[in-house]
């Protein structure tokens, strides 16, 4: 693949805060930036070039998307992959590709897919109806994760069941969507990995970070991981494979669960920059945001050694007073300019030298 020029147009498809800080690192490497994305007034289109303010799937829209760029990426991985056909069918290149979106779009192909590459997940099973739920149940004791496959996120469409709880209402709240039970995991931790692949198959990789979650929401990333080199080896060695047999351009995210005994199981993919990797920009010579650029413009990858041991922690809702209340001088802080500051709602981020 020949570079991309500079002052080439760079399309992105999602306009939240992801999309901002992928439209800031492409503008510092003398990209434009075009949004693509159903909201007015949204984080990514306050700092792009121009933005197309539509669903996904409206014709129009993708026809001048692809008109106005070069290349087309993504921030958000429920792009319905229709999208991208019409894209491709359009003549555009849209990075990632097709195949990377529908397998991390579905929690049963996406653990199948881990599972044929010899990636280890926690035990499932599908549930499609109540009597699914009742046999997986009683195969659990009770005891598990209902998760419907598709369009999850920041722990939305997610029931956590009990001995005793009642299946049909469990099910019944998640709208009777497609699900899988998930076997809970007793992890001893949770560390995710970062990687960069180009279309050639050059890939980098970022220290993989210990995350912790509150309400099932990421709340901090922390590098070092506290976990041995041959776990963190590991994982690395996992997300290299798994980014490999999609074909995936562009950053991606692997988040794992750490059992005592230090084996790994994938929980989820991101075909996408990530939010437990908002620590690299700042404790790295290149950030993932910019990799990302790199990877999808087919530009050399950045040096992604660290120079810090460092801690990100999100700020929900009106965490984001800290920004102006009790942060100090040495946090680093990113705010991502939305207007309303809800309960829960990822605001900003603090990244801290340890
Ligand atoms: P996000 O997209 O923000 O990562 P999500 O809504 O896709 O979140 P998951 O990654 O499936 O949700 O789960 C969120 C968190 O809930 C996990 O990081 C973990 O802390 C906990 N969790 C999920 N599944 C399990 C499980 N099977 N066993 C134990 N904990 C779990
Ligand atoms: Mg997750």
């Amino acid at each position: 693949m020949k570079p991309l020029p500079v002052g080439s147009v760079i399309g992105i498809l999602g306009d939240g805060q992801l999309g901002r800080m992928l439209a800031s690192a492409a503008e510092r490497l003398g990209f434009d930036v075009v949004v693509l994305g159903p909201n007015d007034d949204s984080p990514a289109s306050r700092v792009a070039a121009h933005t197309i303010v539509a669903e996904y799937t409206d014709r129009d829209a993708l026809a001048e998307l692809s008109v106005r760029c070069d290349l087309i990426t993504l921030e958000f991985e429920n792009v319905p992959v229709e999208a991208l056909q019409i894209l491709e069918d359009m003549g555009a290149t849209v990075y990632p590709g097709q195949k990377s979106l529908q397998i991390c779009q579905d929690r049963h192909l996406e653990k199948s897919f881990a599972r044929e590459n010899g990636v280890a997940t926690a035990d499932y099973w599908m549930v499609d109806r109540v009597s699914d739920l009742e046999t997986a149940l009683s195969e659990l004791k009770g005891k598990g994760i209902l998760k419907t496959r598709r369009d999850g996120y920041d722990g939305h469409g997610q029931r956590r069941l009990q001995t005793g709880d009642d299946a049909v209402s469990a099910y019944d709240g998640l709208d009777g969507a497609p699900c899988i039970l998930e076997a809970m995991v007793p992890f001893a931790g949770e560390v995710s990995v970062v990687i960069a692949r180009r279309a050639d198959g050059m890939m980098t990789c970022f220290d993989p970070a210990d995350n912790t979650h509150k309400h099932g929401i990421l709340h901090t990333s922390r590098v070092p991981s506290k976990f041995p080199d041959s776990v963190q080896t590991a994982a690395i060695a996992a997300a290299e494979s798994l980014a490999g047999a999609l074909g995936h351009v562009g950053v991606m995210a692997c988040e794992f669960f750490v059992l005592e005994d230090g084996t790994l199981l994938l929980n989820e993919m991101a075909p996408r920059v990530h939010n437990s990797g908002h620590w690299t920009p700042e404790a790295c010579l290149t950030g993932q945001f910019e990799q990302h650029i790199r990877a999808i413009a087919g530009w050399p990858l950045g040096d992604v050694s660290r120079v810090m041991d460092a801690e990100m922690e999100n700020l929900l809702g009106d965490d984001v007073l800290k920004a102006f209340g009790d942060a100090g001088p040495e946090d680093m802080i990113t705010l991502y300019g939305k207007r309303d500051m809800r309960p829960g709602r990822k605001m900003g981020h603090i990244v801290r030298k340890l």
